[in-house]
């Protein structure tokens, strides 16, 4: 069983989503692993597709029986990804990719030793906070949490394996694919 897991994380707003969406085009031998969160959908998301969303009894029941490879909070609500989930998808010849925040990342890494970080960054801070708004889906005190929580990201960022700048998507996605293909040949 391949047990390599490319575990993604970047900055909200950063465009870490349209990166991986990128690439799960161009490699549809790829799979992005569903997380459970405790935040109410946006518009368009649906339950087992883009999340699975549990409510806060729920998703504190999973953690107190260890259901969680890593779990963290983000901007007031809870994200994880189930054990038995990833075991699951690998079990079935996935190549997992992760997409979640930093906290998490570095759970994952502690645990599950093969696995790959890689941190999409922005081109500038600056840069970020215009995105963010640009947006238009979040109010001003939530888009107040994820900047400062941007910033705290870019910290952790610092032990993880591979950095890629979005400051052009072709150019992103393409450095991508470089690294997970490298790492593919590695394993
Ligand atoms: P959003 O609410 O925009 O979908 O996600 C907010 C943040 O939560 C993003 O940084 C996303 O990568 C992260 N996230 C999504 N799923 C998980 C997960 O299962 N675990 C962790 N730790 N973070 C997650």
């Amino acid at each position: 069983m391949n047990k390599k897991l490319y575990v993604i994380s970047g900055s909200s707003g950063v465009g870490k989503g349209t990166v991986i969406k990128g690439f799960l085009e161009k490699n549809p031998h790829f799979t992005l692993s569903i997380s459970c969160t405790t935040r109410t959908p946006r518009p368009g998301e649906a339950n087992g597709v883009n999340y699975f969303f549990l409510t806060k009894k729920e998703f504190q029941e999973c953690i107190e029986q260890d259901k969680f490879l890593e779990w963290a909070e983000f901007a007031g609500n809870f994200y994880g990804t189930k054990q038995k989930y990833i075991h699951q998808c690998l079990e079935e010849g996935k190549n997992l990719i992760l997409e979640i925040d930093t906290q998490g990342a570095l759970q994952v890494k502690k645990r599950w030793p093969e696995a790959v970080l890689i941190f999409i960054c922005p081109p500038s801070f600056e840069d970020l906070e215009k995105r963010l708004r640009g947006r238009h889906t979040e109010d001003e005190s939530t888009i107040q949490k994820r900047l400062n929580e941007a910033k705290v990201e870019l910290e952790r960022a610092e032990s993880f394996d591979y950095k890629i700048v979005n400051d052009d998507l072709e150019k992103a996605i393409k450095t991508l694919e470089d690294v997970i293909n490298k790492e593919m040949a590695d394993a």
